[in-house]
């Protein structure tokens, strides 16, 4: 097939369908539908192949923090594409924009934190995170120590360890999963599990279920316990406020180290630049990508606080580990614009102050419509639980039949009028750039209202 030239939609779907494998996806399906095809983007609205404009209210996948065409993220990649476009960090060689780079991640993330191991993507980041506990608790004299629990429905990447740590269960049934030394408990989802209680005491039931794990598994074979401070892929399942303080005081009863996946969370999502510090934890390790660089080139890494980089400098000699592209150059001096971008437009404090409670006001008052069954915020991202009947009796919704896929007509209309807003089954979730005005929250109130309305003519 020749390559298309012209931006003719017809021509680029058939091309795209006929050599390009995407990710998560049903490649018949596709094929049969045709890809959408985004062209252009500018601040918070997407144009695609056929000039429609979209409202994308889900920031790329998570990641376009400071929203789209900024150019001092443009001007540091094409200055250091020129200066040095790449040079590795292995073999006891550095580049300035990694040095750089790393000191200003030690300034902006807890204090715990003074140093960065990078890789390419979040994925990368949390098989970083299992190679490094496991070698410390090694360097602990502790080799016993290998179990790592993390949470079914947690979303932590697609490599055989993220996925092994996610708990999808849609993924490990593909590909042997998960990798031995991984095991999972229930998430903090009072929709799905805390009928009856109140969401305070719910909260110390699920991390409860914590506890009974490390002592089934037993406290000297685990390693740590990884989580999202705020479950994004799974639905913006936002904890009640007494879990992670449990979590926290579990995981220091036991000794047990204490990872924050920070993929989605991190830099201003949740109000605060990291979700720990929106949840009051004080995790040893932190995950991050997508809003390290607003997704603008590929970047993650872990952050190490001082409690296992102490052990991996001062015992440790040679780590094993580490990838082409850890410290890659072009991708450290896009993520200093970066975060001098969010420092400089003070885009925590607006999410925090401003837009994150605006947006909460406004996402309360969808519950007066007769589809929504919850809404939660946290910060800029957000979530509603569309529900065939408010009250089933105990104060629990009553649920749709899955099988009438009514979070996908709801994405359907989103699509055909100019929003583009995400749906996990029956919950449709949004996390847009954080430059996001109070404006294009009334703006975005206006087309999740529509598209809410058109729904509801679907379904009743
Ligand atoms: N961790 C979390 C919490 C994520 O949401 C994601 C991706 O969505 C990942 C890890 C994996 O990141 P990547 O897709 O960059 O490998």
């Amino acid at each position: 097939m020749s390559t298309p030239t012209t931006h003719d939609t017809a021509s680029w779907q058939a091309a795209d369908a006929a050599h390009f494998l995407h990710p998560f996806t049903d490649f018949q399906q596709l094929a049969q539908k045709g890809s959408r095809i985004i062209t252009k983007a500018d601040n918070l609205y997407l144009t695609d192949s056929e000039g429609n404009r979209l409202f994308d209210a889900m920031s790329g996948l998570w990641c376009v923090n400071v929203g789209y065409g900024q150019q001092s993220l443009i001007d540091a990649a094409a200055h250091q594409m020129k200066e040095l476009p790449f040079y590795n960090s292995f073999f006891q060689t550095t580049t300035p924009p990694a040095v750089e780079l790393a000191q200003l991640l030690a300034e902006v993330t807890p204090p715990q934190f003074q140093h960065v191991f990078y890789a390419g993507s979040g994925s990368e980041g949390n098989d970083t995170v299992v190679r490094m506990v496991r070698r410390y608790w090694d360097l602990q004299g502790q080799p016993e120590r290998q179990v790592i629990i993390s949470r079914w429905n947690g979303y932590h990447g697609s490599t055989m360890a993220g996925a092994s740590l996610g708990g999808m269960k849609y993924m490990h049934a593909q590909g042997g999963l998960p990798i031995p030394g991984i095991t999972h408990i229930d998430q903090p989802h009072w929709l799905e599990h805390g009928a009856g209680m109140t969401r305070d005491a719910f909260g110390l039931k699920a991390a409860g279920w914590l506890e009974q794990k490390i002592l089934e598994v037993g406290p000297d074979k685990v390693a740590a316990f990884i989580g999202e401070p705020v479950q994004g892929a799974g639905g913006v399942i936002v904890p009640p406020a007494t879990y992670w303080p449990e979590i926290q005081r579990i995981c220091d009863k036991y000794n047990i180290l204490l990872v924050s996946d920070e993929v989605i969370c991190g830099f201003g999502r949740t109000g605060n630049w990291f979700g720990c510090e929106t949840m009051g934890t004080k995790p040893d390790l932190m995950t991050f990508a997508k809003g390290v660089t607003s997704g603008y080139i590929p970047l993650g890494g872990v952050m190490v606080g001082d409690r296992v980089a102490k052990a991996l400098i001062e015992q440790g000699g040679e780590f094993e580990h580490g990838y082409t592209y850890s410290g890659h150059p072009v991708a450290c001096a896009v993520a200093i614009a970066n975060i001098k971008l969010i420092q400089s437009l003070k885009l925590v404090e607006r999410v925090r102050d401003e837009t994150g409670p605006y947006l909460a006001a406004q996402f309360a008052k969808l519950n007066d419509h007769p589809l929504i069954g919850e809404t939660q915020t946290c910060g800029l991202m957000a979530s509603m639980q569309l529900v065939k009947a408010k009250d089933r009796g105990d104060g629990h919704p009553a649920m749709f039949d899955s099988a009438l896929e009514v979070g996908m007509l709801c994405r359907g209309h989103c699509f055909a009028n100019g929003l583009v807003m995400r749906a996990v089954g029956d919950r449709m979730i949004i996390a847009p750039p954080l430059v996001m005005t109070i404006a294009q929250v009334d703006e975005l109130m206006g087309l999740i209202h529509k598209c809410l309305d058109l729904t509801l003519g679907d379904v009743r």
